[in-house]
């Protein structure tokens, strides 16, 4: 129970300073733009630049390295104290700097051009603008889908075939029975940055694929792993990939549509006369906030109906329910997950459910032989 306190305490603090840093980056925000500081920044730029998509870029880069300076402190304190001090991470300080930094270029190489695309598209429709853009983010998302494993995830981690041919055999019988074609199952070095241990199913048609942690490979047993890879297996059974892209699909056609109307309105308010004025940009991003809100819950909500699923399928096809049960315990502490939080906290965080519910629902189950 006192590990439990705490790994409570640990999720408590990150959940604080994250709820505080998006607090803080919103009033910020806002008040950069209502006290003219906004406006500023583009004139400046305009002094010495007149291509519209260039002060864009400019602006949008000089925000980004105020912004990440002023929230380095919370950054630092979650994502390299906390780790150490909960003796998580096998980090140095360098070496934490470096994979933010990776972060930050692959990050701006995806989201600058993007951001171009929109403006384009921003002053080509006009109020419209909503509907292609979604389009847009669509295509984008099918796109990443299947590039993530492939091209991104290797830019982070050594992504290599497992060794062992009794696991890969016990596997490849495993997803045989579910229908999907695996040619090899991969393992990546989480090792390098952290303790917590991890397994994913990830890309689109012919990248689709099941990654495990090297962390999860070295302090599991096969039977262990086995359920694991069944539990990845189920999101692939109901096709939960795609689901995804569906639903996040939907959402973005509606969020937009409200953030466009939400941004139209609310430009008199800060003293704007157009929706291209870049120094209103910002805006936008304001309201994606607020929605944000609505938006967490909904989506978490869905992708734990999701998590259900994948362990029933997980439970069913390898009729090994007790080891499944404590191996998701086993990676609930090595990850120091919350046994047990707020019923609102994991309502509304939580993209899985926490590991008292799960154990529930995973005793509740027919367990006949899928
Ligand atoms: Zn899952």
């Amino acid at each position: 129970m006192s590990d439990n306190l705490n790994a409570k305490k640990y999720n408590n603090i990150k959940l604080a300073v994250g709820i505080t840093e998006a607090v803080l980056s919103f009033v910020l925000l806002f008040l950069f733009v209502k006290l003219g500081l906004s406006k500023y920044l583009e004139e400046t730029i305009r002094t010495y630049i007149q291509n519209n998509y260039l002060v864009l870029l400019l602006y949008t880069i000089i925000l980004g390295i105020i912004s990440s300076i002023i929230f380095y402190p919370f950054s630092y304190y979650n994502g390299f104290y906390l780790e150490h001090k909960y003796k998580l991470s096998n980090q140095t300080f360098w070496r934490w700097t470096l994979e933010n930094l990776k972060g930050a270029i692959v990050g701006s190489a995806i989201g600058l051009p993007l951001l171009l695309l929109f403006y384009f598209i921003l002053n080509a429709f006009g109020n419209l603008w909503w509907l292609p853009f979604a389009a847009v983010l669509f295509f984008v998302s099918v796109v990443l889908a299947q590039v993530v494993p492939v091209l991104i995830l290797p830019l982070f981690y050594k992504v290599t075939p497992i060794e062992s041919e009794e696991l890969k055999n016990r596997i490849m019988e495993l997803s045989r029975q579910s229908g999907m074609k695996v040619k090899n199952v991969f393992k990546f070095d989480m090792s390098k940055n952290t303790k917590k241990a991890n397994a994913a199913f990830t890309g689109l048609g012919k990248t689709k694929r099941i990654l495990l942690g090297d962390t999860l490979l070295n302090g599991c047993s096969y039977d262990e792993i086995e359920t694991v890879i069944a539990h990845e297996l189920g999101h692939y059974t109901h096709k939960h990939i795609l689901k995804n892209i569906i639903i996040s699909t939907v959402f973005s056609f509606a969020t937009l549509f409200i953030l466009s109307v939400l941004y139209s309105i609310s430009l008199a308010w800060f003293d704007f006369k157009s929706i291209t004025e870049i120094s209103a940009l910002p805006l936008l991003v304001l309201w994606g906030m607020l929605i944000g809100i609505i938006q967490t819950p909904v989506s978490n909500l869905i992708s734990r109906k999701f998590e259900y699923q994948a362990d029933e399928y997980a439970v069913r096809s390898t009729q090994k329910r007790e080891i499944f049960i404590t191996t998701l315990n086993k990676l609930t502490d090595q990850n120091m997950g919350d046994r047990e939080p707020h019923p609102f906290i994991e309502w509304f965080f939580y993209s899985h459910p926490s590991i008292k519910n799960r154990t529930k629902y995973i005793r509740s189950l027919n367990t006949e032989k899928i």
